[in-house]
């Protein structure tokens, strides 16, 4: 059995050989998408001296007892005339504010009779001003190379200025839901049979992963159509993912099959429960995964290890973040020679609790859970009280 952390570094060795691609897209299509280089600011933000508040512009000096009003100025005019010593421009919320602007009152804390304004209270230099460039200066770093653009992210790149980007191509994937007793049709079910929710499940998972779909579907149990059909998505598809058929049957021919055709298979039985027969193999351009056919572990496995390749192959940089959090009741195992991800959800004190669930079979349980909590290799035990590290799913965003 492979720990995880070494099918981690396994991963990352093979597939960081493999080539990727780019294209050119505009900003507000690239949500989703990593990024294939830096982008900087083209713009300083704001990209003039702005007010912050609806409210009148004044001088530097001493106060005064009173200003004349000289004008106003509306967001999105290009400019005013200057304060003149005494006197105030009433001003609007992100208006360009006039030269030799010191300060904005608020239109809250002034009195105004017949053109005049008097302050309610003193006010500091720089109050209610947002300076050019505060935020951002043009050349800044906005984002590296690698970053997926969350909704923020295009925002923020709009904003700077940037009207296209360089981003990854997404992978292609094909999903093969393995196996005799699987029908896609609920009138085919009969003794024996079962409806095929991975293939769905694992489509589904990918599209919400930016990934681009091919058509898949079911293989039956059998050698040759197993062959054929791994040899057609191969062809158009960088990436494969196989439900079920990975294990010791008599019957689960995956393993030997991608062998026969040429694929390296780099682990095929990994410490981790649920989730042990899970499979990665390659050639120079392709990837395989071959995941467990019990729901539960295919769910897992996709999070814990298609995700995490599709980081690598996209040049995603992931942000190293993990979550401890206290366990509401002690966990108790027979058997610690793998990783356990347990079923949990988080209580509204912040504890950990592991939601009723029979094992990897089970994929309704998982409905109320928030995600995993881990048990260590080695342990059999972790006592109420104790912080536990936390898987969430779906996971963070980059
Ligand atoms: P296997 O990994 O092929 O030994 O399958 C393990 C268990 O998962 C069996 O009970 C299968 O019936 C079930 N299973 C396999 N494929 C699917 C699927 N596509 N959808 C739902 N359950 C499946
Ligand atoms: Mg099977």
């Amino acid at each position: 059995m492979t720990p995880l952390e070494e099918a981690f570094g396994i991963m990352g060795s093979v597939l960081r050989d493999l080539p990727s691609s780019k294209e050119e897209l505009p900003v507000r299509e690239a949500v989703g998408r990593v990024l294939a280089g830096d982008q900087r600011s083209c713009l300083d933000l704001p990209p003039f001296h702005k007010s912050a508040v609806d409210g009148y512009a004044l001088m530097k000096g001493k106060a005064v007892d009173g200003y004349a009003v000289t004008g106003v100025v509306f967001a999105g005019e290009s400019g005013a005339q200057p304060l003149l010593p005494g006197t105030a421009v009433k001003v609007m919320t992100g208006c360009v504010l006039p030269e030799g602007t010191d300060r904005v009152v608020m239109v809250e804390y002034v009195r105004e009779e017949a053109g005049h304004i008097r302050l309610v209270k003193p006010l500091e230099s720089g109050a209610n001003i947002c300076r050019q460039a505060e935020d951002v200066k043009r050349g800044d770093l906005l984002m590296r190379e690698g970053a997926r653009l969350r909704p923020l992210d295009v925002a923020v790149l709009l904003a700077c200025g940037a009207t296209r980007v360089q981003v990854k191509k997404p992978i292609r994937m094909v999903v093969l839901a393995t196996g005799d007793e699987i029908v896609d049709d609920p009138e085919k079910i009969r003794p024996g049979k079962i409806i095929n929710s991975n293939g769905p499940l694992l489509e589904a998972l990918a599209r919400e992963a930016h990934l681009e779909v091919l058509p898949g579907g079911i293989v039956p149990d059998e050698r040759d159509r197993l062959r054929q059909v791994i040899q057609g998505a191969l062809e158009s598809a960088e990436m494969i993912v196989l439900s079920g058929g990975v294990s010791v049957g008599d019957k689960d021919f995956v393993p030997s099959t991608l062998k026969e055709m040429g694929l390296t298979i780099h682990f095929s039985k990994l410490a981790v429960k649920p989730g042990k027969p899970t499979l990665f193999a390659s050639t120079p351009s392709r990837v395989a995964f071959g995941l467990p056919g019990n729901p539960v572990s295919a769910y897992l496995m996709f999070h814990l290890i298609i995700r995490h390749a599709l980081l690598i192959l996209e040049g995603a940089t992931p942000r190293a973040r993990r979550l401890f959090l206290p366990l509401e009741n002690e966990f108790v195992r027979r058997h610690a020679e793998r990783l356990e991800f347990v079923p949990a959800r988080l209580t509204g004190k912040g504890a950990l609790e592991a939601v009723p669930y029979n094992g990897s079979a089970h994929l309704c349980a998982v409905i109320p859970a928030d995600g995993f909590f881990i048990v260590p290799l080695g342990q059999t035990r972790l006592l109420a009280g104790a912080q536990t590290e936390f898987f969430p799913v779906p996971g963070w965003s980059l």
